[in-house]
This record gives structure tokens, sequence and C-alpha cells, in this order.
């Protein structure tokens, strides 16, 4: 992968950035530019007798071209998806044939490419054919199509959500130090002033959250509370917390808390959250490596990761996951083959494999050159897969992010019947749900997907203590009583 600058000349200026996207399939970030580029790319095309032809010509440190014909649709917006996906594909092949690359989820740079195959079932295919499809029309590895259909498959046999079921979601947005790769909204907790006044602002918002599900008739399907990193709080915190949220728990199918670091989990802490009805936990190394840990400034050590998983089992948690990060600065793939042992002699119920991905604008871009090439995290990534499966998990969700090393997907694995259902209602989009907390977004999903709503918590924790009542109206408003909107739920 080469950092290169791209200079992309098309009619449609609309369809650039996504163009661009595609480039970044073959090329670490590459950078648009209108000026002089390492690459360029003249797009053309010609319409006739309601034939589409695109035609895709690069120059510069590569050369090549690739054309394709579509026939034109009468519906508008048809016709534009399909036309963007025409340019993007013949872009694909193009830079495909030039480079001698197959990435491995061929031409997707979407986040969820099993929203496609949901596509495709709802058109009445089976999982094969919409597999096949996958491969055919987007150039997905089979391996990736494989671990597709797998995930579908596991997915489908879990509980469906009913119409009235929500998920809840209670944010805490703080950490005990800042990762290098992070890009969440988490502050670092210091000394912690705002912890208290922050549980008061929860507080409030789970009462009136409380009422609103009771008035509107919802059910809580799945209760999940992430970060940040919620054992930042203090154990009595947590307490609280998890007390005023008990109407919203214990209806629920599923409780988990993220509780993540291993460097802010305590006994008492644990005790507290299992005390409240918690079945699931995480607990996330990331990796077994110390000095990787320093690295990404993740301030534990292997040591204390273990002895975390210990005291979480020992407190009574059944459901235990994992999170690792393939692609890790320093590491290659030996180095992650021995993360994943150290892993499996523990024996989580749930592993959750991420491939790493820096953003531009965060602190990992100093360490850019000593992050693996893509051939070994591909390697990792497989290990992993492998791993999880020598344990007796199978993959259920999954998801892909822009930048991602090695174009590869973060994949969560369980143990039969240890699925966690929160991950894949938020993969799939397909539950509405009712976030409290800072950065927490509340989402209205009717059945069918057809109109998805969403009403955003405000990220800064200081406006989020002040203005929590808003928050709660902001609520009120997505769910309105029936002689407000004359629909309900
Ligand atoms: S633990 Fe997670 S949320 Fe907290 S700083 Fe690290 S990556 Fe960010």
């Amino acid at each position: 992968m080469h950092r290169i600058s791209i200079k992309i000349d098309s009619p449609r200026p609309d369809y650039v950035k996504e163009m661009a996207e595609v480039a970044g399939l073959f090329f670490d970030a590459p950078a648009l530019t209108d000026g002089e580029a390492d690459l360029c790319v003249l797009h053309t095309e010609q319409l006739a007798e309601g034939q589409r032809r695109c035609d895709i010509r690069l120059s510069g440190c590569l050369n090549g071209e690739h054309s394709n014909t579509q026939i034109s649709m009468a519906d508008p917006l048809v016709d534009k998806r399909l036309h963007k996906r025409q340019v993007k594909l013949a872009l694909y092949h193009a830079l495909k044939q030039a480079t001698g690359q197959h990435p491995p989820w061929g031409s997707l740079t979407g986040i969820r490419p099993t929203r496609l195959i949901y596509e495709a079932l709802g058109e009445g295919l089976t999982l094969n054919r919409a597999c096949a499809r996958m491969m055919d029309v987007f150039d997905l590895r089979p391996e990736s199509a494989g671990l597709l259909a797998v995930v579908v498959d596991t997915q489908r046999r879990l509980p469906q959500a009913q119409p009235d079921e929500v998920d809840i979601y209670i944010g805490i947005p703080f950490c005990p130090s800042r990762c290098r790769y992070c890009s969440f909204i988490s502050m670092q907790v210091g000394r912690g002033e705002l912890l208290e006044p922050y549980t008061r602002a929860l507080l409030r918002e789970i009462e009136g959250a409380v009422a609103l599900v009771a008035q509107r008739g919802l059910k809580p399907r799945a209760f999940y509370m992430g970060g940040g990193t919620p054992t930042a709080m203090q154990a009595g915190q947590l307490a609280r917390i998890l007390k005023a949220a008990q109407p919203l728990m214990r209806p629920a199918r599923e409780r988990t808390v993220e509780a993540g670091r291993p460097d802010s989990m305590d006994e008492n802490k644990l005790k507290a959250i299992r005390d409240a009805g918690v079945e699931r936990i995480s607990v996330n190394p990331q990796t077994a490596f110390d000095m990787t840990l320093a690295a990404i400034g993740r301030a534990h050590t292997r040591a204390q990761a273990e002895q975390a998983f210990r005291l979480a089992r020992k407190a009574g948690f059944d459901i235990i996951n994992m999170d690792l990060i393939a692609g890790l600065p320093g590491e290659d793939a030996a180095m992650f083959e021995q993360t994943l042992k150290w892993v499996a002699g523990l024996g989580p119920d749930n592993l959750t494999v991420h491939t790493l991905c820096v953003k531009r604008s965060s602190d990992m871009h100093r360490l850019m050159d000593a992050l693996p090439d893509g051939e070994q995290v591909a390697l990792m990534v497989q290990l992993g897969r492998a791993a999880a499966e020598g344990m007796g998990m199978a993959p259920y969700y999954l998801y892909r992010q822009k930048h991602m090393a090695g174009n590869q997907a973060n994949v969560g694995y369980a143990l039969p019947g240890r699925e966690c259902l929160y991950n894949v209602d938020t993969m799939e989009d397909t539950v509405s749900v009712l976030a409290l907390g800072a950065g927490g977004i509340s989402k209205r999903v009717t059945p069918g997907r057809e109109l998805v709503t969403r009403a955003p918590n405000v990220k800064n924790v200081a406006q989020y203590i002040d203005r929590v009542d808003e928050m709660l109206d902001r609520k009120r408003a997505l769910w309105p009583l029936r002689d407000e909107a004359g629909t309900n739920p």
C-alpha cells in the first residue's frame, strides 16, 4: 500500500468522494487533489439507446482502463444508485487490473456488507445465492462471502426483534487514559470532578426514560452500558445508576456492561455490576504485549487484563467478551498468534477481533511506519478466526470501517447461545434504541426499516449535564404519545 495523491476528472463531481473511497481499497488514504497528482483517473461516459457506457482511464503511476455498459433505468432514484455503482465498479476493475490486487471485500466500501445480504434475502434469494451474488457483483473473495453466510445464518437463529421492542444504551464518556487510536468522544477521567455531576444528570435522564418506556408501551430488549469505560466510574456511582435503571434492565433479554479497560476494574465495581443483574461483561486486553500497550497509550498491562478477567469470573459473570486488535504497531502475525493463545487459555465466551483503524486526525499517525502491512494483517485476521473456531465459537456480527488496516472487517465471535443481541441490533440497524448519556444517539426504527429517525444527545459532557432535560424532550418528541401523533409506538 502506498500513500499517493489522486486526481479524479469526472462528469459527476457528486461521485468523486465515493470514487476516492474505491481508490482507498488499493492505496492507503489517497489524497484527493485538483492539481498535479501521482495518479489521474479520467471518467467519461456516453448514453445511447437507453444504454450507458462508462469508461475509466488511469494514467500516472498506474496505467490501465476499464469500461462497462448498463441499461439506464426509468426511475431516477434507482438510476442514480445503479449509475453510481456502475462508475465505482468500473474504477474498481481498472485499479484491480492495474495493481494486481484483489481486496478481501472486493469493491465494497460500505460498512455493513450484511445489509446487502438481507436485501437479497428480502428479494427471495437463498442465503447461498445471496452470497454468490456478492461475489459476482462486488467481487468479494470467497472467504469473505463464506464469512457473511455464517454470520447471517447465526443471526437468523437469534430472537427476532418485535415492533414494540427497544434497546437501551447508557453511555459513560470517561476513560482512565486516552488510547492513541481512539475516535470516540471519551475524555480522561482525571481527578474525577465530573463523575458525580454526570451521575446526577444521568439519573435524571434514566428517570425520564423509565417513564417514557412505560407511557409509550415500549419493551426493553437488550440493555447495554458502554462508553468510554463504564468502570471509570466509582463503584457507588455505578450501583446508583444501575439501581435507577432496573425497570429498563429487568425486562430485557440480556444485560451487558462494556467494562473495557482492565486498569479501571476492581472487585467492588464488578460486584456492583453483577449485583445489579448484569450477566455479560467485556474485558478488553487488545494485545498480550506490554510493549504494544504502552505504545498505543493503554495504561495497563497483560497481567492486569488477566487479573481483571479472573476477577470478573469470580464475581459471577457467565459471559465475558474480550476485544483484540489485529494490526497494532510493532506487531506481526506471530505475535498476534501468541495473543490468541493467551486469550484461549483464559477461555472467554465471546471474542471480538478488530483490525486497527487509523483516522488521519488520531495520534496513531505518528506510528504509521511501525504498522504491519496488509498481508500480515490478513494473516492475523485468519488466525483470529481459526482461534475463535478452535474455542468453539462462530462469527455472528461484522462491520467495516474506513481506513481499516488491510481493508479487513471487525468480527464478533461467540460460543453458541452466547451472542450479544445488542451488537447485532446495532450493526444491522433493525431495532429502536433509547440512548442515554452524553453523545448517545436515540433511534426510532419503524417495522421493515422504512423509516429511521434519530435524536442525538449533545456530546459535550458539561453541556449534557446542563441540558439533560432538553435531551429528554428530544426523546419524547421521537416517541410522541398517541394523542400527539396518532400512532404509537
Ligand atoms: S478505552 Fe476505548 S473509549 Fe476509552 S480511550 Fe481507549 S479506545 Fe477510547
